[in-house]
């Protein structure tokens, strides 16, 4: 499993498999070697922030 991103750099966007593990971390692109923090998934970041919002209330 990963998830799909494309490279920050506007002179690369290449299309990168960042696998699940190395997501919220810094991670080298193949192509140009530009370093950049790997996206966390959408769905996985709303799963950690959903406890926080519960003890609120
Ligand atoms: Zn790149």
């Amino acid at each position: 499993m990963g998830v799909k991103y494309r490279c920050p750099n506007p002179k690369c966007r290449e299309k990168l498999m960042i696998p699940d593990k190395m997501q919220g971390k810094e991670v080298r692109c193949a192509r140009c070697k530009e370093l950049f923090v790997a996206p966390i998934r959408f769905n996985l970041a709303e799963t950690l922030r959903r406890p926080t919002s519960e003890l609120i209330k």
